[in-house]
């Protein structure tokens, strides 16, 4: 999994029409973070969109697209809503402040802007947005063994489901469950029964590895991966591959056939044509995978989409 919410430097934004407030607003916070600057609206919800800001401190009195209406557009997208946005405002009253507020800002700081102001509210809202960032990426990860959870997994298949079928290409789905389990937990323990799903879980998560895949624990001992762009003969290579990893791991299971613990794998891969999709799939991996149980484990099974 990717760490973002390692304490790597906060990034600031600062929108301002005027160079001069921009060059003062980034003097007051130039030790709190890596600051970038948009001098338009439009520049800054491309500079949003690029940079993802951890904050944005925003004019509000800006010719063309003002700051209430970044800001508006800001709360609109999936990819930037949860970015705050403090106001930078020459208005006083009551009145402006709730439209400020209404717009999505979490604060505003009136100008002229004075340092320490400043400075304790881009402070507080940098902590707030850390702890926030590392509530979302806790709500998506497994608790034993540390990858993505099954909600995490459904909802990147949904969006991933979307984006294909906007360019369509294949996507792959490996459904993969631990064989003679229950055997493992009665000979070994539960508490050697979760070591041995730890290990195996960073195992699937290390195959996992181009741009867009994710492996998730789906539950109990089931995992499963998500390729994009990955036809049937590529998700079946994916298939054996992570079969020999897990093999390769060689962690005693006396239950087993081969005295070391194995996976079954059942495959599938589809273009996304109709909503509902991911439920297809999703499906379709798992009567694949019923199928590599019944005809005798540690084995990849596929079932194609649409036969
Ligand atoms: P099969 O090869 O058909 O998959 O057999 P199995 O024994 O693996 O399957 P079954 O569904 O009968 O048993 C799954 C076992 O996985 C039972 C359950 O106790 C165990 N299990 C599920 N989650 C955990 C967990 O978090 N930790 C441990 N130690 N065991 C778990
Ligand atoms: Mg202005
Ligand atoms: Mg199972
Ligand atoms: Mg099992």
């Amino acid at each position: 999994m990717t760490d973002q919410c390692e304490s790597r430097e906060a990034r600031i934004l600062i929108v301002d029409d005027s160079p001069m407030s921009v060059r003062l607003l980034s003097h007051y916070v130039r030790d709190m973070g890596n600051i970038q600057f948009a001098l338009s609206g439009m520049e800054a919800l491309e500079m949003a969109a690029e940079y993802l800001p951890d904050i944005i401190l925003l004019d509000v009195e800006m010719p063309v697209l003002d700051g209430l209406e970044v800001c508006q557009e800001l709360k609109q997208r999936d990819a930037l809503k949860d970015i705050p946005v403090i106001f930078v405002t020459a208005r006083t009253g009551a009145e402006h402040e709730v439209a400020c507020l209404a717009a999505g800002a979490v604060d505003f700081i009136s100008k002229p802007p004075n340092e320490p102001v400043v400075r304790a509210r881009v402070r507080t809202h940098l902590t707030l947005k850390r702890q926030a960032d590392l509530l979302r990426e806790l709500a998506a990860i497994d608790g034993l063994t540390g990858i993505h959870n099954r909600r995490s997994f459904d909802e990147r298949i949904t969006v991933e489901c979307r984006r294909h079928r906007r360019t369509p290409a294949p996507i792959g789905i490996a459904m993969i469950d631990v064989d003679h389990f229950k055997r493992f937990n009665d000979l070994y323990g539960h508490l050697a029964g979760d070591a041995c799903l730890k290990q195996i879980a960073e195992a699937i998560d290390t195959t996992a590895r181009r741009p867009g895949d994710l492996a998730a624990r789906y539950g109990g001992e089931e995992f499963v991966v998500l390729l994009p762009n990955t036809d049937a003969d590529a998700v079946v290579r994916y298939g054996e591959y992570l079969l020999e990893r897990i093999r390769e791991l060689k962690i005693p299971h006396e239950g087993n056939e081969l005295g070391i613990a194995t996976v079954s794998i059942g495959v599938t891969s589809g273009e996304p044509v109709a909503d509902g999709c991911n439920v297809a799939l999703v499906s379709l991996a798992d009567e694949a995978l019923y199928e590599a149980k019944r005809s005798g484990r540690n084995k990849v099974c596929l079932r194609e989409f649409g036969e």
